[in-house]
């Protein structure tokens, strides 16, 4: 019997009329991972070379190296993010050596965290509490800290983002002094760092709403691209957490379903991920000049595909690996907005970028009122579009951002995007106030780096 990859090379090979297709090369790593430098990102998008890579062992170190040193401090959690939120030639922080559970209150379903947790590290120690995270992204990889600062969000029409978890925080600023802020301490600082890209000083730890640990029946079921559309925004309702993918240039895509569940722990065969992207890669490199070919190809290798049920504790049931590295742009558009949006985007992209072949992510996230969340009053539908990272992503993200534009998306803060400081300032109603916090907390610009100085230096747009 032919595996997956063996199917897909069948028909690409019957597709083209020869005997044996040979996949091409594997892309060696890019040009960017043989570079010397001392610190990158995930996909190599952003790059520097910092005077200084700091990892305090202790709250105290923190704060004597920001009360003793002047320039430009940066913190970085596991580098994630595909905007220049680090990069500086002043010093990195790393809160690396800061993680793991503090606290928990049984009561409240509360826990404290050193904000450098990386989210897989603490699924398990919370389970031991009795405690878990509400939702997850689609990795676990990211700190704590790093998902906060950028409003990191998984799916749910019920749930917030990651930072509307967050009952309270703590961090170091730009003076070396401590700070404590919830709803009822510094309730406007905890409006503001929340989601705060690392610019009003560095969160050391953060108090969480958890929920009791609960399992999740994940279901993967294929399905042709004109069904999604039409039961999208009932499923999206109708389960705990729901997205979606389109494959460009195939008609077909995937939703994603978790439901809680008491079923026992179980798992039917599963589609590599990894093993998927490189497919769709060998599709796109031997037929990208032959459309109509490739969604054929790609249509009938889809329909082979059988549909996937894991049940799992949560905190495994969320995120995937994801080794085959990308670039990606994802804006969140009022929920109304995304079904048509996602029309035109797979439009343009199939008239215009027969070059690209990684999914479109769509996902819904529940509103909130965190001042610089992209989802501040509005629930919204976030559509991810992804280029492999070894090949040019503006061409094709340049078509599409117009789009999102259109209708009225805000940016993922940690994902590739062209808008300026008054851009930001129409699309945010507590702009203003969020750069007058940040001036409080941080009057010398400490933690602002030549990216972050044009968003929110000088008056921060304000005439
Ligand atoms: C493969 C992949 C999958 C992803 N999946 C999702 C997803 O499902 N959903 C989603 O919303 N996003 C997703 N992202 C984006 C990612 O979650 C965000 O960019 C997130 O901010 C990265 O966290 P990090 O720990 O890597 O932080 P970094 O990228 O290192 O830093 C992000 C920001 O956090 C700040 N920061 C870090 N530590 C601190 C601290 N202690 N105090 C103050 N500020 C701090 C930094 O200064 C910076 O501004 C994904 C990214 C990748 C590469």
């Amino acid at each position: 019997m032919l595996n997956r990859r063996g199917m897909l090379t069948a028909l690409v090979a019957a597709a083209l009329g020869s005997r044996a297709v040979t996949a091409p090369a594997a892309p060696t790593a890019g040009a960017g991972a043989k570079r010397r430098l001392p610190w990158r990102n995930w996909s190599g998008s952003q790059q520097c070379l910092p005077a200084a890579r700091v990892a305090p062992a202790s709250v105290a170190e923190l704060q004597e190296l920001l009360a003793g040193g002047s320039g430009v401090v940066r913190a970085v959690g596991a580098g994630h993010s595909f905007t220049p939120l680090v990069p500086t030639d002043g010093t990195i922080v790393s809160l690396s050596r800061l993680s793991g559970l503090l606290d928990h209150d049984a009561e409240s379903m509360q826990a404290t965290l050193w904000a450098g947790s990386r989210l897989g590290d603490i699924g398990a120690p919370l389970e031991q509490v009795g405690q878990a995270l509400v939702n997850m992204p689609d990795i676990d990889e990211q700190t704590l800290a790093g998902c906060f600062a950028t409003a990191t969000h998984g799916t749910g029409t019920g749930i917030g983002c990651m930072s509307t978890f967050i009952e309270g925080l703590q961090l170091v600023d730009a003076r070396g002094q401590l700070v404590d802020c919830d709803r009822q301490r510094n309730a406007e600082l905890f409006d503001a760092a929340r989601v705060s890209l690392g610019t009003l000083g560095i969160i050391t730890r953060v108090r969480l709403r958890n929920v009791a640990p609960y399992r999740l029946r994940r279901e993967t079921v294929w399905r042709e691209f004109d069904e999604i559309l039409a039961i999208a925004e009932s499923e999206a309702d109708k389960h705990r957490n729901f997205e979606f993918y389109y494959v460009p240039f195939s008609g077909m895509g995937f939703t994603d379903t978790h439901d809680i569940t008491t079923e026992a722990v179980s798992t039917t065969d599963k589609l590599d991920g990894n093993e998927g992207a490189r497919d769709l890669q060998l599709a796109r490199d031997w037929l990208e000049r032959s459309p109509r070919l490739r969604a054929l190809v790609l249509g009938t290798y889809m329909k082979t595909l059988s549909d996937e049920v894991t049940v799992e504790n949560s905190w495994k049931n969320y995120a995937s690996e994801r080794n085959v590295r990308f670039n990606e742009m994802e804006y969140h558009l009022p929920r109304e907005n995304g079904l048509q949006a996602l029309r035109e985007v797979r439009t343009a992209l199939e008239k215009q970028h027969p070059e690209v072949f990684f999914p479109i992510e769509v996902r819904f996230v529940k509103g909130d009122d965190i001042w610089l969340s992209p989802f501040y009053q509005r629930d919204c539908c976030s559509i991810a579009v992804h280029r492999f990272f070894d090949e040019d992503y503006r061409p094709y993200f340049k078509t599409i951002e117009p789009i999102f534009r259109k209708y009225q998306g805000r940016p993922h803060w940690g994902k590739l995007n062209t808008l300026q400081q008054q851009d930001f300032r129409s699309l945010y109603p507590r702009w203003d106030d969020f750069v007058e916090v940040r001036r409080q907390m941080d009057p010398q610009g400490r933690f602002l780096n030549a990216y972050l100085k044009g968003l929110f230096g000088a008056t921060g747009g304000k005439a």
